[in-house]
C-alpha cells in the first residue's frame, strides 16, 4: 500500500520530502558514516543541526532577540507544569478554559497555586472561544494561559485575549507554524511538535528572555527549569536529537514553501473547501460556531451516531484515514495541517459528497 492521507489529530502527516529526505540519510548522515540517532549530542555534527534548526524557526517566526528558543522534551503535557513552576512566583494564574488541554494545564497548575478560570466555554461543549475582551484578571496574576487552537473541538482564538498588562502564554501545539504569529505580544509560546512539525515528544518553547530566571519555585527538578536549558542551549542533558533533525527538516520545508504568510494563505484555503461544503451539506454539520472555527482541526457530525460510525469505516477503506473525532467527542473530525495537501481536502469533500448523496433521507 502506498501514502495514505492521514486526517490524524496528531501524530499527524509530515511533508513527504521531508520523510524521503531523511530515509536517505538513514545509514550514512552526510558522510559521517552513522545516523542522526547514533551520533553524540555533543559532535559537531549535531551542534550543526540544532544551530541550523534554531536559525530557520526563528526565521520562520521572526522571533525577536529577546525571546529564547528552546528544544525540550516530555510533550506538551510536561509544560503544563512547567509553566507554573517557572512562571508563577506570586502563586496565581488566570488561565482560559476553551477545552481539555487547557483544562489539564489550569488543573495542573492548581497543584502549585491559585489557577484562576477566567472564562470558559465549557457550557456548550467547547464549541466557541469565549469574549475575552475585558476578563477579571486578578490583581496578583503572574500570567494569563490560553490553548489558542483547541485540537479536540476544533476552534481557535481569532483574536488574542485583552490581558490588562500580565504576560501571555500559549499552548499552541495543534496550531504551531501555521501561520505568521507576533512573537512579542507573548510571554511563552509551546508547542508539542507532533500535531505540526515533526515526531512526538519534543516541545518547542519560546520564552521572553526576562522570564527566565533562577526564581522559580521551591522543589522545582533542575531539568524542569528554563533556566538550565536556556543556559546550555537545549544540550543540558541528551535531548531528543533525532526528533530535532526532523523539525529541522520541516523548517527549511516551510522556508522552501514560502515561509508563513504561503502556509497561511494555503491552510485558509484547504479549510475554506471543507467548510463551506459543511455549510452547504443537508447531511453534515460543522459542530462549532463559526467565528471560532480552526484552519487546523474541522470537527463535524452527521447527527446519528451509526451514520458517522458508517463513514468513518467508508472513509477508511478509501484511504482517508483517521478521521474519527476525538473519544471524547464523537463524530468526525479531519486535522488539516501544513502537510496535508489541498488535493486531500478536495478528495475527502468529493467523498463525502457522495456519501451525502447515497444516503440522502
Ligand atoms: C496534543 C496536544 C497536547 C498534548 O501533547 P502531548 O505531547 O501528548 O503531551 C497539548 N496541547 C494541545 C493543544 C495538543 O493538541
Amino acid at each position: 500500500m502506498g501514502r495514505v492521507y492521514n486526517f490524524s489529530a496528531g501524530p499527524a502527516v509530515l511533508p513527504e520530502e521531508v520523510l524521503a529526505e531523511a530515509a536517505e540519510e538513514m545509514m550514512d548522515y552526510r558522510g559521517c558514516g552513522m545516523s542522526v540517532m547514533e551520533m553524540s549530542h555533543r559532535s559537531k555534527m549535531f551542534q550543526q543541526i540544532i544551530d541550523e534548526a534554531e536559525a530557520d524557526i526563528r526565521d520562520l517566526l521572526a522571533i525577536p532577540d529577546n525571546y529564547k528558543v528552546l528544544f525540550l522534551q516530555g510533550g506538551a503535557s510536561t509544560q503544563f507544569a512547567m509553566v507554573p513552576m517557572n512562571l508563577m512566583k506570586n502563586r496565581v494564574a488566570d488561565y482560559i478554559v476553551t477545552g481539555q488541554w487547557a483544562k489539564k494545564a489550569c488543573k495542573e497548575a492548581a497543584l502549585f497555586g491559585t489557577a484562576n478560570v477566567v472564562a470558559s466555554s465549557e457550557d456548550e461543549t467547547f464549541s466557541y472561544i469565549p469574549d475575552c475582551s475585558d476578563l477579571p484578571i486578578d490583581k496578583d496574576a503572574d500570567y494569563v494561559y490560553i490553548c489558542e487552537n483547541n485540537t479536540i473541538y476544533g476552534t481557535r482564538f481569532h483574536k488574542l485575549p485583552d490581558t490588562k498588562g500580565k504576560f501571555l502564554v500559549a499552548d499552541q501545539s495543534s496550531c504551531f507554524l501555521s501561520e505568521p504569529v507576533d512573537v512579542s505580544k507573548y510571554g511563552m509560546i509551546y508547542g508539542g511538535v507532533q500535531k505540526n512539525v515533526g515526531p512526538a515528544g519534543v516541545v518547542i518553547a519560546i520564552i521572553r528572555e526576562d522570564l527566565i530566571t533562577d526564581d522559580v519555585l521551591p522543589g522545582t527538578p533542575t531539568m524542569l527549569r528554563y533556566k538550565i536549558h536556556a543556559d546550555a542551549g537545549s544540550l543540558y542533558n541528551t535531548p531528543p536529537c533525532y526528533g530535532i533533525y526532523i523539525c529541522g527538516k520541516v523548517f527549511k520545508w516551510l522556508r522552501k514553501m514560502g515561509g508563513l504568510e504561503v502556509m497561511k494563505q494555503r491552510n485558509e484555503e484547504k479549510a475554506k473547501i471543507l467548510y463551506d461544503y459543511l455549510d452547504g451539506s443537508k447531511f453534515f454539520k460543522g459542530t462549532v460556531r463559526k467565528d471560532s472555527r480552526s484552519l487546523m482541526n474541522v470537527p463535524f457530525i452527521t447527527g446519528d451516531a451509526e451514520l458517522d460510525a458508517e463513514f468513518i469505516s467508508a472513509a477508511d477503506r478509501e484511504g482517508f484515514k483517521n478521521i474519527k473525532g476525538h473519544r471524547t467527542v464523537g463524530g468526525m473530525r479531519a486535522s488539516i495541517y501544513n502537510a496535508m495537501p489541498k488535493e486531500g481536502v478536495e478528495k475527502l469533500v468529493k467523498f463525502m459528497e457522495e456519501f451525502e448523496k447515497e444516503h440522502e433521507r
